[in-house]
């Protein structure tokens, strides 16, 4: 997570569109059918169905056990695929999406691509896409028109849309209808099908598509390129909390955990390969164990377990606060490579909202996990999520969003206003809010947040913090930027050397979303490295 609110998360009013007339395939002729997949010629372009995305498969949530895969997911015969060749992809929307991409890199690389961050030199363009919002969603339309013109210039280009947008059968209606110079669409559970799907694309010179809609087993063993200090580790997959408001649970599928040695083995080697920091990630982090059947293990246990390991920083996200146990408070306490930042996603400080919302806590419980927190982590640093303008939210109740942001001093927030998601619950829902309300009350949170963070930056002036270094700040290649423990952004003079090392640092000048420091000490290795 960055410092600081994100602003206007969505800009224009969400107008319900209407995507059923992309649904009208009254002109499309069946070209082919073999093996399970049928080809369709639609308005002159041929697209081969391997499997297209149901909602009704994806609200599903069965009993069937959850399969765990160790197998290469790139074959021999495609490990040249890409010689000579370059991708390029374009992530939208959550760390699951970065981290998704790295997946993909790696499976890229396996094959013998190169990458590019040049579009003009690209052989392969995928579109990560998000969800969550429909502003996310129009930004990747708005990408695709774009790359038209780059498609129509060079059609050898294989163009490909995945991620949580690709799990939508509206969105890939839609792409089929008005966007069929797309080659390749794959969903969220097709990841590692890449290499496959690539090669159809390319021999068969049809657009492929192909989104499972299964609740999803777990892939392991997938080739990851990671960049920098920092790391990514997958704990769980999918989510079963169904908020009333969100798109997830259909996109991700069901909530399906690692298994303890095999995020452990991954974390050893992590740590082995000089990682500094690693950030453990899954929807609902604290629900990590519950679908294990043959063993009683669960998230407190998993942290207990990496705190032993060489890492010097561990985080996690996101949290869900009903299932944030005691167990897991009295782990966090131990500190050591657990820092002390929580980011706890509240949503709404209304308890009648929180219950439209089917988040299954309420302010109260809510405000009682902040205090038994707190007196176990005296020095944590909380951040959260908040949706404004939630169907029917009345000014009473985001002024109760307000006092429990108010109360709970959050040192930073991202923020929303609701967005309906075709197909789920709250998008039903009568909304009688008009969306200028929102959009203030969106502000004057804003302002809160702003107001909050600086008071929280402040409390440390005057003391010395330990910064992981991890760049030249954006304005100043003479100044560093790093990250404090507690996931606070602080810039500060020092020689380019120590970028990837602990430094102490002194707090003089906090600011709203950063602070300004002096190095106090230099960072150990370098002592090292200058024989003092
Ligand atoms: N699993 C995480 C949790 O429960 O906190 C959050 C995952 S979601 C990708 C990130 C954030 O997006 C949520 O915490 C919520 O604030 C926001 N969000 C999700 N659906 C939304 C919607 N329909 N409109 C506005 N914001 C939404
Ligand atoms: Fe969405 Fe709620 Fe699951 Fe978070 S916990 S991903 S907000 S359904």
């Amino acid at each position: 997570m960055t410092q600081g609110n994100r602003g206007p998360a969505n800009p224009k009013p969400d107008t319900g569109k209407d995507y059923s007339k992309y649904f009208d395939f009254s002109d499309a002729k069946i070209v082919k059918e073999e093996n399970g997949k049928t080809t369709y010629r639609i308005k002159g372009r041929d697209i081969t169905i391997n499997a297209m995305p149901s909602y009704k498969d994806e609200k599903k949530r069965g009993k069937e056990e959850i399969r765990v895969h160790y197998e290469n997911a790139v074959p021999e015969e495609l490990r040249t695929l890409g010689r000579g060749k370059k991708y390029l992809i374009y992530t939208y929307g959550c760390q699951m999406n970065e981290h998704d991409t790295e997946v993909m890199r790696g499976l890229f690389e396996e094959m013998g691509f190169a990458p590019t961050t040049e579009r003009t030199e690209a052989d392969v363009i995928l579109l990560n896409t998000c969800a969550v919002r429909e502003n996310a969603e129009d930004k990747v339309f708005g990408e695709l028109g774009h790359l038209k013109s780059l498609k129509l210039e060079k059609p050898e280009l294989i163009l490909g849309v995945c991620g949580c947008m690709s799990q939508e059968a509206a969105v890939v209606g839609r792409i089929m209808q008005k966007h069929a110079y797309v080659d390749l669409i794959f969903g969220t559970h097709n990841i590692h099908r890449l290499p496959h799907l690539l090669q159809e694309a390319y021999f068969g010179k049809e657009m492929v598509v192909e989104v499972w809609s299964k609740e999803g087993d777990i892939i392991e063993n997938l080739p990851k390129k990671r960049e920098g200090l920092r790391a990514w580790v997958n704990i769980m997959y999918g989510c079963d909390k169904f908020c009333t408001y969100c798109i997830v649970p259909y996109t991700r599928g069901k909530e399906r955990s690692r298994l303890p040695e095999d995020v452990i083995a991954e974390v050893r080697e992590l740590a082995r390969q000089g990682f500094k920091e690693i950030t453990l990630l899954g929807q609902n982090v604290n629900a990590y164990g519950k679908d294990f059947t043959d063993r009683n293990y669960r998230f407190a246990d998993l942290m207990d377990d990496i705190r032993k390991i060489d890492i010097p920083r561990v985080r996690f996200t996101t949290s869900h606060p009903r299932d944030f146990d005691d167990r897991l408070i009295e782990v966090l306490a131990k500190g050591g490579n657990l820092v002390e930042h929580i980011h706890l996603p509240v949503q709404s400080g209304s308890s009648e909202i929180l219950k439209r919302m089917s988040r299954k806590y309420s302010r109260e419980h809510f405000l009682d996990l902040v205090r038994r927190i707190r007196e176990a982590i005296p020095n944590v640093v909380l951040t959260t999520d908040i949706i404004v303008g939630f169907p029917g939210e009345t000014e009473e109740q985001f002024e109760e969003t307000l006092s429990l942001v108010r109360e709970v001093k959050f040192a930073s927030a991202f923020t929303f206003i609701y967005s309906p998601r075709e197909g789920t619950p709250a998008a039903e829902m009568e909304d009688n809010v008009p969306y200028e309300v929102k959009q203030k009350r969106l502000e004057r949170l804003n302002a809160l947040i702003a107001e909050l963070s600086l008071e929280s930056n402040l409390q440390l002036k005057g003391q010395t913090v330990e910064v992981l270094v991890e760049g030249v700040s954006k304005n100043n290649p003479n100044v560093l930027s790093g990250r404090t423990r507690s996931n606070k952004l602080i810039h500060f003079e020092g020689p380019q050397e120590w970028i990837g090392q602990f430094v102490k640092v002194k707090v003089t000048a906090p600011q709203t979303w950063y602070i300004r420091g002096e190095a106090a000490d230099v960072p150990v290795q370098a002592a090292l490295s200058h024989g003092a």
